[in-house]
């Protein structure tokens, strides 16, 4: 078995050693980015249409026949002709038609119009719709108003100029929200084809974790803390669109965590936090190194977050290939490089398309300044309400700072180029 001395000197983090798979961040991004576009596509099941929200879409959804069916009006008023319905054009009502209705009648003629309501079919021998607002009607006699010109076409949505019938509207790989789920429904779809949720075994490490119990007023020995990771990490998983498989807290223990890690092969990605930095009892790596696994990165020159580990265990006897991460077990850590790495492989693994970490340009709200040589990813908040989107850093006490991390709503990535930065500065965000 290799030592984690190997490892920590393949990480380049023993002074002088050359970096071995240690990481600039966009590289990182980079290599994640590769393996999420080499994988198969997810097996298909068909749910109900509600039930499809955050899921992601196995089968195209087509127009079931032109959207609109038929030449629609957008609003209330009178069918005309553009021609004959200008400035102050006085026209003979024949008739009305309502939404849900159709004209029976004759086509349109000349000097004529068909009071019209939103959503009714606009009767052959129209060309335009002028508003209610526009004109003064009394008895069957119209009269436009003055100045008004009527143009062809104006509050018509002609047949078909939204879908035609057999058009796809929904490609494989939308994630599905309200939009996705309006537009099913009015092709007509009370059922939807998705892709599987992949799933996520979750094994957190370390000798001092305490798994949460349901007894309340449950005490913890002063030098013990709660396992939040495992539940930060799924409630991340699921966000992402996969089902979390939480495995019992492993120890800081070789044999221990080999055991837990194998129970955890049955899931189609693994997660691990903690053990994976420089000290003596981080053995992550090392007991996945034993167990034949293949590594993409052991560390990301970013802060926090530099210990990560992207791998992957090769498939043995019942397991299949399996992609892994070791994720700092510092909590904010945890979370930063999950919403890096983790998620844009997850989502790709639940078939939706283009899932990049998603990152957004925004003005920062006061100087900055710390140390550089990292990218620096750091608990920040973001305001959108002013014209520009707004950020400014949450005060915090470092990685292991879950409550500053609640009170961000997103992570400024500062380049490690850089020491200073000014309000007023424009920079990057990753949105979580
Ligand atoms: P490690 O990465 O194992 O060196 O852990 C770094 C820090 O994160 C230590 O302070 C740990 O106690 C803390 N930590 C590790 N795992 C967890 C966890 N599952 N939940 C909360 N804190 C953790
Ligand atoms: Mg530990």
């Amino acid at each position: 078995m290799v030592s984690g001395a190997f490892l920590r000197r393949a990480r380049g983090d023993a002074m002088g050693e050359a970096p071995g798979i240690l990481v600039d961040f966009d590289a990182a991004l980079e290599i994640v980015a590769r393996h999420a576009e080499g994988l198969a596509a997810p097996a298909v099941e068909v749910v109900e249409l509600l039930a499809g929200r955050g899921r992601v879409l196995g089968g195209e959804v087509k127009a079931d026949r032109d959207q609109p069916p038929f030449d629609r009006s957008t609003r209330d008023g009178f069918a005309v002709r553009a021609t004959d319905a200008g400035d102050a054009a006085e026209l003979r009502v024949v008739g009305q038609v309502r939404a849900g209705e159709r004209w029976v009648g004759d086509a349109l003629e000349g000097g004529c119009a068909i009071e019209i309501m939103t959503g009714a079919p606009v009767p052959t021998g129209a060309d335009a719709v002028v508003m209610v607002e526009h004109v003064a009607r009394v008895g069957s006699v119209l009269r436009v108003e003055a100045g008004r010109i009527v143009r062809m076409g104006e509050n018509v949505v002609p047949r078909g100029a939204e879908a035609r019938a057999g058009e796809v509207v929904l490609g494989v790989g939308a994630v599905i929200g309200a939009a996705e789920i309006a537009v099913a429904a009015a092709c007509g779809c009370s059922t939807l084809e998705v892709f599987q949720r992949p799933t996520v075994a979750i094994v957190a490490t370390g000798d001092e974790l305490v798994e949460l119990r349901q007894l309340p007023g449950e005490v913890l020995g002063e030098s013990q803390i709660w396992n939040s990771n495992s539940y930060g990490i799924a409630a991340m998983v699921e966000e992402a669109g996969g089902d979390a498989l939480r495995m019992p807290v492993a120890p800081d223990e070789r044999e221990a965590l080999e055991a837990i890690i194998l129970q955890a092969r049955k899931a189609d990605l693994l997660v691990l936090s903690g053990g994976v930095s420089m000290g003596e009892y981080d053995l992550v790596e090392e007991v996945l190194l034993g167990m034949g696994a293949e590594f993409f990165f052991t560390g990301v020159k970013m802060q926090p977050g530099k210990p990560v580990v992207f791998g992957r265990l090769p498939a043995r006897g019942e397991a299949k290939e399996q992609y892994i991460f070791g994720l700092p077990g510092n909590p904010v850590s945890t979370q930063v490089t999950f919403h890096c790495f983790v998620e844009p492989l997850l989502r790709a693994m639940g078939g939706a398309g283009g899932s990049g970490p998603r990152f957004v340009q925004a003005t920062l709200a006061e100087d900055v300044t710390g140390k550089a040589g990292l990218m620096r990813v750091l608990p920040a908040r973001l305001t959108t309400d002013r014209v520009r989107p707004e950020v400014r850093l949450v005060g915090w006490q470092g990685s292991g700072d879950l409550a500053a991390n609640a009170r961000a709503n997103c992570y400024a990535v500062l380049p490690p180029e850089r020491t200073t930065f000014r309000a007023g500065d424009v920079i990057t965000v990753l949105i979580r």
